[in-house]
Formats: structure tokens, sequence, C-alpha cells
């Protein structure tokens, strides 16, 4: 492309930015906001310790934790999402909203820990019990 194809482009191409508070179109594969479903959290804290970018705070507590996410923090880079392995994490595909306050979009949940599941036992195989053959001669 000469040098005059490309100014003749950016003078009559048209806008390449969005005013506020327009919000510009993502890919399908967008990384957004972190939602979380507290019903599917086991409290296992993988989350905390992949966020690099100190976004997520767990605190254990005696019966119960505390999950808190702040978007101001967070990176989009996913890694978090992608170490859940109870699936309690996603990532929205638009762009975040606009924030004016520094913790704005901060949410925090006190979840109560789920009772441990125990293994169910499995029932014993029957027993087979040799069949008892009569002796000769013997008393029955
Ligand atoms: S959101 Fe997922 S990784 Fe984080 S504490 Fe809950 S279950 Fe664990
Ligand atoms: S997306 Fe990345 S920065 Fe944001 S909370 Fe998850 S791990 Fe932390």
């Amino acid at each position: 492309m000469n040098i005059l194809t490309m100014m003749w482009k950016n003078l009559w191409g048209g806008s390449r930015t969005t005013l506020f508070p327009a919000r510009p179109k993502v890919s399908e594969h967008y990384r957004g906001l972190v939602r979380f479903d507290p019903a599917l959290c086991s409290g296992c804290a993988i989350c905390k310790m992949r966020c690099t970018a100190r976004a997520i705070e767990f605190k254990g507590g005696k019966g119960e934790f505390t999950w808190s996410y702040d978007p101001g923090q967070c990176t989009f880079c996913g890694r978090c999402v992608e170490g859940c392995k109870e699936h309690a994490l996603s990532q929205d595909s638009e762009c975040p909203p606009i924030y004016l306050t520094i913790g704005e979009l901060k949410k925090s949940y006190t979840l109560k820990r789920k009772p441990p599941v125990k293994p169910a036992v499995a029932a014993a195989p029957p027993v087979a019990v040799p069949a008892v053959e009569p002796v000769p001669g013997g008393t029955q």
C-alpha cells in the first residue's frame, strides 16, 4: 500500500474509535468479567492461588468461607476459570462495565462449607455356600 492510498483511507475511512458510552464489539472468545456461581463452589481456593493479580480473595473460617472478586484488579487472563474443577467460574463475552470508584464492582460471597461426600459403600458380593453332601453311612 503506497502512502497516498494510506492517507486516503485515513481521511475517508471513517472513525476507528467509539464514542462513550457505546462499547466496542468484541470477538466470540473475548474474556471479560469473571462470573461466580456460589452453588457450585466447593471452597477449595485454587482460583485464589492461580490469580497472580490478586483480584480474588479467599478467607476460610470455621464452617464457612468468604470468596471475593474485584474486577478492578483483574487482568482477565482466565487462569482462575481454567483451574476451577467445579466449573463455578466463567467469563463474560462482553466488555466489562465502566466504573468510577475503586472497588465499586467488587463482590463478596460468604458461604457455608458443604459436608464432605462419603463414598458409597459397595454391597459385599454374596458368599457362595458349598452344598453339604450326605456322608455315606453317616447320621443325618
Ligand atoms: S470458585 Fe472454583 S476454584 Fe475457586 S474456591 Fe470455588 S471451587 Fe475452588
Ligand atoms: S481472570 Fe486472571 S486476573 Fe482475573 S480473577 Fe481470574 S486469575 Fe485473576
